[in-house]
């Protein structure tokens, strides 16, 4: 097998094909501690892309709570049982991944390590939803919540992998990467639905449809982002948790890049389960209230520091990642750079610019506040101030 580099394993690893990365990769920061799951995003992929025959249950995007949540149902446990306990190597910068990916952990006659979900596993989407990890003691008032105790929100859609495990096992070669951005899409025609996507795919985002007989999954609404415009589900996130944009391999990162500078800059935005080695380019701001191992058995050795730099922000101590996770949710275009100025107007403002470098939007850290007098003399009317 050819072997390709993997900067979130901090070394080469197996692949079935040699390392191609695409001309542009898209890419997208999730911050969990905003998710409120309301499932809206849910909604919004549901009903632009599968409303048809097949799809009933068929979610491109999904919201589990952990930990016991999942969609479809075990589809992380089942494979980290498979897998094993995720090893680094914490001697080196960054650490090294010194276990197996499922490309090198892979059965006699098979090209990825994966299993089929059985089709009841789709039946309960978000089973197990605001389950926390422990039980929370009967108080009378609910305010005696034991610090044991967390939960978080995950939402999901495919992660668009630099080593996609869904093109690597599909023996029609029906699943390509686009040259152009990275987008990962099945071939509705070539495809033959023999479901080694499904079986391959560690995060389950590839789906069978029982009516057409093919798979399918998320597009990353690529008609939207070729007009520089972000997918659905992230333009209608109610918690504003989503940030998109474009991402580079570390070495050639550039620091005003939004994406960038979250993931390789600040080391805010991590990979779910590196250890799987598909190098997926979807981030997670990690939470900041739930179990540290858990939390590094998720998003890998870093997720730590992610931890403490949020923090940072609250103490006023990140201005420029201040900026950043202000602007990015102040617009539904894609941006390619940011900057931190100080407006003579407005003092400390966050501005942000398209990926041909026009300026798309600008947001003070410090909202103007406009005070009117209760009595309006020139119009003779009476006006309540609120916010
Ligand atoms: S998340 Fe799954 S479906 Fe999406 S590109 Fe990666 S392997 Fe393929
Ligand atoms: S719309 Fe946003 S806040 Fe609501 S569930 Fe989806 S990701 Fe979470």
């Amino acid at each position: 097998m050819p072997s390709v580099w993997n900067w979130q394993l901090g070394r080469s690893m197996d692949y079935v094909y040699s390392e191609s990365r695409p001309e542009k990769q898209v890419s997208a920061v999730f911050d969990i501690n905003k998710c409120i799951a309301c499932q809206t995003c849910t909604m919004a992929c549901k009903t632009t892309w599968t409303s048809g025959k097949g799809q009933e249950y068929m979610f491109w995007n999904s919201v589990e709570t952990k930990p016991w949540g999942s969609y479809p149902m075990g589809w992380d446990v089942k494979l980290l049982e498979s897998l094993g306990p995720a090893s680094w190597d914490y001697a080196t910068d960054p650490p090294r991944y010194s276990g197996k990916t499922i490309f090198e952990k892979v059965p006699d006659g098979e090209r990825v390590l994966g299993f089929l979900p059985e089709e009841m596993d789709y039946a309960y989407p978000n089973r197990g939803e605001d389950e926390t990890s422990g039980n929370i003691e009967d108080t009378p008032y609910h305010l005696s919540v034991p610090q044991a105790i967390w939960t978080f929100y995950l939402a999901r859609i495919c992660m668009h992998c630099t080593y996609p495990a869904c093109l690597a096992a599909c023996p029609r070669k029906a699943i390509y990467k686009r040259k152009e951005d990275g987008i990962v899409l099945i071939d509705q025609e070539r495809c033959r639905g023999y479901r080694e996507c499904v079986r391959a795919c560690p995060y389950k985002r590839t789906f069978y449809n029982h009516t057409t007989r093919v798979s399918e999954k998320c597009i990353f609404c690529f008609p939207a982002v070729e007009q520089g415009i972000w997918p659905r589900c992230m333009r209608n996130c109610i918690g504003k948790i989503r940030i998109v944009g474009y991402i580079h391999p570390p070495a050639e990162s550039d620091p005003r890049n939004p994406i960038d500078f979250l993931v390789h800059e600040k080391g805010l935005a991590l990979p779910l389960y590196p250890q799987y080695g598909l190098e997926p380019n979807i981030y997670y701001v990690p939470p900041i209230h739930s179990d540290a191992t858990f939390n590094r058995q998720m998003f890998g050795p870093r997720a730590d520091a992610a931890v403490r730099t949020y923090r940072r922000i609250r103490e006023g101590l990140e201005p420029e990642l201040r900026a950043v996770l202000l602007l990015c949710v102040s617009t539904d275009k894609i941006l390619g750079r940011f900057e931190l100025i100080d407006d003579p107007v407005q003092g400390e403002t966050a501005v942000g610019y398209d990926t041909q470098g026009v300026e798309v939007v600008r947001v003070p850290f410090v909202e103007p506040v406009v005070e009117r007098p209760f009595h309006d003399a020139a119009l003779d009317v009476y006006r309540h101030n609120i916010s």
